[in-house]
Order: structure tokens, then sequence, then C-alpha cells
């Protein structure tokens, strides 16, 4: 069988080139196909008409307009949330969400891996385990299929959260290729201060993210500031522990000067007790410069492992303790909860109901 043309958002600058040279085209075409690439909200090679109609034909036959085409797409009951499956060229299946708040901004989560190796145990992708990662391409083609989606009503994608399927700082490379691709002035354009990559705590690789120098945001996936309850949920814990986790925290915020957010998956009668909340607490106060950490207290979605959401009471007697040390936290109702917007939970829903066939 043979392999499929490339996507050209895989395509490297040099290839281009070299193709361009070859097929009689001035070099100035890369910058204009990759810009129309990035901007346009057609569905293929044809609508791109700032390009002479026989280049677009030669660009159709060597190479693929998009990595990813979509297989399932559902909205949440109240219409704004949506979450699309997407099928790969392999036949697998990564999930991506447009979250539209308001007219205000239109924030897309998308995934950086088919499924996750992290295991984490309230997580529907950890159960997945982890297939592959996906290239950089595949991570941008998730943001231009949501371009396309918002074409009709003139809006574009403006903020970026790398949450989806995968543990993105587990593909380290293509994740920073696609944040280049994102950010670049000369193709999506977004401001790399709109662009979120959360992590579940790979310690160096934290270290050289700081070393970047992007402006991006960081979400830790924190969960538990003690040991014992964080391992029994994040396996990651065994390999980074709480306290070199917060001191790769603090030292992305030294040489960062960015804010950093702690997410807190609360799991009842796991990690939602008031002692949990005054560890909490006094771990992050115990960083210092405590400014520059916003705690986002997230009830756990139905749907994955036996874990229960507590009480709206106790979740804010949990924000509760933690403001009176002076720390700064949102009880944050995850949208979409209807259409299982929770990471990984569609393919996971899909997988389950093709086994039950
Ligand atoms: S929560 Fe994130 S890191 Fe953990 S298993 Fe799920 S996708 Fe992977």
């Amino acid at each position: 069988m043979t392999a499929p043309p490339p996507s050209i958002t895989d395509v490297s600058d040099e290839t281009l080139a070299r193709w361009l040279a070859e097929h009689g085209e001035p070099p100035y075409r890369a910058r204009q196909i990759r810009r129309s690439v990035a901007r346009s909200a057609a569905a293929d090679w044809s609508g791109l008409t700032d390009l002479p109609l026989a280049l677009r034909s030669k660009l159709a036959e060597a190479f693929r307009w998009s990595s990813v085409e979509l297989e399932t797409e559902i909205a949440s009951a109240d219409g704004e949330t949506r979450k699309a499956l997407l099928r790969l060229h392999d036949g697998h299946h990564v999930e991506t969400v447009l979250m539209p708040h308001h007219g205000e901004r239109d924030a897309v989560c998308i995934s950086s891996q088919v499924g996750c190796p992290m295991a984490c145990a309230f997580c529907a992708t950890g159960e997945m385990g982890w297939i592959r990662d996906l290239t950089a391409g595949e991570i941008v083609d998730q943001v231009r299929f949501w371009q396309r989606e918002l074409r009709s009503r003139d809006a574009r994608v403006s903020h970026v959260d790398y949450m989806g399927m995968g543990e993105p700082l587990r593909n380290y490379a293509p994740v920073m290729a696609s944040v280049r691709l994102l950010t670049d002035v000369d193709m999506f354009g977004i401001s790399p201060r709109r662009i979120t990559v959360s992590t579940c705590g790979i310690v160096p690789k934290m270290d050289d993210l700081a070393a970047e120098g992007i402006p991006i945001n960081l979400a830790v996936s924190l969960h538990a500031a003690d040991d014992a309850t964080r391992t029994r949920i994040m396996p990651v814990g065994r390999k980074w522990d709480v306290d070199e986790l917060l001191a790769a925290c603090a030292r992305y915020v030294e040489r960062t000067k960015r804010r950093l957010t702690f997410e807190y998956i609360l799991l009842a009668g796991v990690n939602d007790s008031a002692a949990h909340a005054e560890r909490l607490a006094r771990k992050i106060a115990g960083l210092g410069r405590t400014g520059m950490y916003h705690v986002n207290l997230i009830p756990v979605n139905p749907g994955a492992g036996d874990f229960a959401r507590p009480s709206p009471e106790k979740m804010e007697r949990f924000a509760g303790i933690l403001e009176r040390h002076g720390i700064a936290a949102t009880v944050r109702i995850s949208k979409g909860q209807d259409i299982a917007a929770g990471c990984g939970q569609l393919k996971v829903a899909e997988g389950r109901a093709a086994a039950a066939v």
C-alpha cells in the first residue's frame, strides 16, 4: 500500500522550498502558501484562490490539505461547546473541543497524543494507554479544523489549550514545533499569551519549556499536595514527588516571570478534605511569590474511574481555605459535560459502544 502524501502542515520549509524550485515557482510562494494554509477557511486546495489554479492542482497532488478528517461532531445542550472526533491517516482518532465564550473568545482544546501513557486514575484517556504521538501538523490541523467551523460567524480561534488527549511534554519536540507555527505572525498569529500547555508534571521538560523563552502559559495538574494521595491517582508522582514538582514550578515562574496555574480535580473522599486544602495552601505559600500562582478547582467529570464530585459546599470550603492563606482559587465547572468534553471521554465512549456491538 502506498503511503499518502504528507500533509502540508508537516512539510518542512526546506522541502517546500525544494518542491517549489523543482516546479519552477518563485521562492516567495512558500510564505504565501504557509500563510494561506494557516488562515484560510477553505475545505481543500481549490479554495486558495490567491494562488494560480495550476499551482493549486500541483499542490493538491503533492501534499494533503489537512492531516485530520471529521469523524463525529457533537454540540452540548447549551449549544456553545462543541466536540469533534477527528480521524488521522492511519485510522487512529483524536478529539478536540471548541469552547466559545459569549462571543468574546473562541478557545479550543487540542490533543497532543493518541491516548496517553500517564495513566491518571480519574482520566478517560489514561484508560486507553499510549498509542502514538501526534506530529506538529496533526496538532495544528485541529486548530485549522475549528477555524473552518468558525467561518460562518466570521470568527477565528483566539486561545489554544493543550489539554486534550495526551501529555504534551511527553511529545515535546512536535508540541513546541506546533507552538511555533501557532504563534508565527506569518501563519496563525496567535499570541503566545493565549496558549496554555498543561502537564501532569514532567519535571525535566518543565525546565526545558522555561528555557524556550516563549511566553506561553503553563498549567500543572497537581491534584494533591501529599505524595500518598498524589501517587494513588497519578502514577507520575512516583517519578517526581510533590516537592520536586513544586520546585520545578518555582523555577519556571522565576525564569519566565509568568503566572502558573495549578489544576486540582476535586474527588470526593480522596483529595477534598480541609486537611488536603490546608496542606496545598501551605505548600504553595512555601514557594513564595504566592501572587504568581492560581489554583483551578475542578469537580471531577463523571465517566472515568469510580470517582464522585464533592458537594458544592465542600468545594467552596476548600476554596475558602486556600483564599484565607492568600492563594487565589477558582471553582471551575467544566463546560460541555453532557457531550463528554472531559479529556478522552468521547473516544473512550465510542470505543465502549463499538466493543458492545
Ligand atoms: S489527565 Fe492528562 S496526563 Fe493524565 S492520563 Fe489523562 S491525558 Fe494523560
